[in-house]
């Protein structure tokens, strides 16, 4: 077996290089990986925008949305043998602080993140991982899919948090993946109406296709009003920010219906200007996101169930070698890849 990394050398380049094998420890399994999906978070390195953030981090091994085949395990595991198709979850928490032991370890602070400085991501021919973060996936399921129940993860903790039920309605304010899996999320827990908006019509075109009631583009029509007039005035139960701006943060307090709640999902890293007297005057409440815990089965479940048809969300695959063509396609092809996705044959 040899090894290879497709490692970022420069900002918009790749280089596949030979690595060695990984070593696998008691405790971790060998994994040949077999499919990555390209986050909004990977395209921020590869395009340059997150070195201000991580400065100095190159060379630098992206990919964290990741399935693949055993082919090795560990001598302390027990759950896995060689052959087994798992679903890798890239975050490892320390399993020791108070976050941790409260179930919420998405907000242990000594997680190691997979392709997150310094921890290296997946875009590897083998890794080794710890078996206690992989999930076995049904044999229905592709290995894509598998490495899609990472975004899918975000959209299922963000329902969650938002408290989504049969009957419920919801606004989706962006239509990018996360905005897409939120979509699909909202609507395998039972959503009545879900409205999508978006500045792109070819990303509502993508939404109504997974399901969304109504769509909006927030650049020809004023979302609030037309929320409120798709709603009998009311707005709705649940309102998601997902596509990460100071503009659509601030229209959640005008959309939400009273009682209802705000959750807060995209990254936002600017300041952003917020009416508390709407949200007052409505009793809704905001919630936050960070990524997701205790997700992967229950993803995982709703994929090989049919409740969730996650590959929907793929616009281009491509193989290893091409890693670079991928990812030029998943940033300047925006408008129409919602999600590309890289698979390693063998
Ligand atoms: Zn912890």
């Amino acid at each position: 077996m040899k090894n290879q990394a497709m490692v970022m050398t420069d900002v918009r380049k790749f280089e596949l290089q030979d690595i060695p094998m990984p070593e696998v420890k008691p405790n971790e399994i060998g994994v040949k990986v077999r499919s990555i999906s390209i986050c909004g978070s990977d395209m921020g390195f590869f395009d340059g925008k997150a070195f201000s953030i991580f400065p100095d981090s190159l060379p630098f091994v992206l990919g964290h949305e990741v399935a693949g085949e055993v082919y090795e395990v560990g001598s302390d595991v027990k759950n896995f043998k060689v052959g087994d198709r798992v679903a890798l979850e890239p975050g490892v928490p320390d399993c020791t602080c108070d976050n941790c032991m409260s179930g919420r370890y998405n907000l242990c602070k000594n997680v190691k993140f997979l392709a997150t400085p310094p921890y290296e991501g997946a875009m590897k021919r083998y890794i080794s991982y710890p078996a206690f973060k992989a999930y076995k996936i049904a044999d229905n399921m592709s290995f894509t899919a598998g490495a899609l129940c990472e975004p899918l993860s975000v959209g299922l903790h963000a329902v969650r948090r938002g408290r989504v039920s049969v009957g419920k309605t919801v606004t989706i304010l962006g239509g990018g993946a996360i905005g897409m899996c939120t979509l699909l999320a909202a609507k395998a827990y039972g959503a009545s109406q879900i409205i999508v908006c978006d500045l792109f019509d070819s990303h509502l075109d993508k939404a109504l296709e997974l399901g969304a009631t109504d769509v909006i583009n927030s650049g020809n029509v004023d979302p609030i009003e037309k929320v409120k007039e798709l709603t009998d005035g009311q707005g709705t139960d649940i309102v998601f920010e997902t596509a990460g701006a100071p503009i659509t943060a601030s229209q959640t307090a005008y959309i939400v219906k009273d009682g209802g709640t705000i959750v807060m999902v995209g990254n936002i890293l600017k300041e952003v200007p917020f009416s508390f007297r709407q949200l007052y005057r409505k009793e809704a409440e905001v919630r936050a996101v960070f990524r997701y815990a205790n997700t992967y089965p229950i993803a995982i479940q709703a994929i090989s169930t049919g409740r969730i048809d996650i590959e929907k969300v793929v616009s281009a695959v491509f193989p290893f070698e091409k890693s670079q063509e991928a990812f030029i396609e998943a940033i300047d092809n925006k408008l129409n890849c919602v999600k590309a996705v890289i698979t390693i044959d063998d």
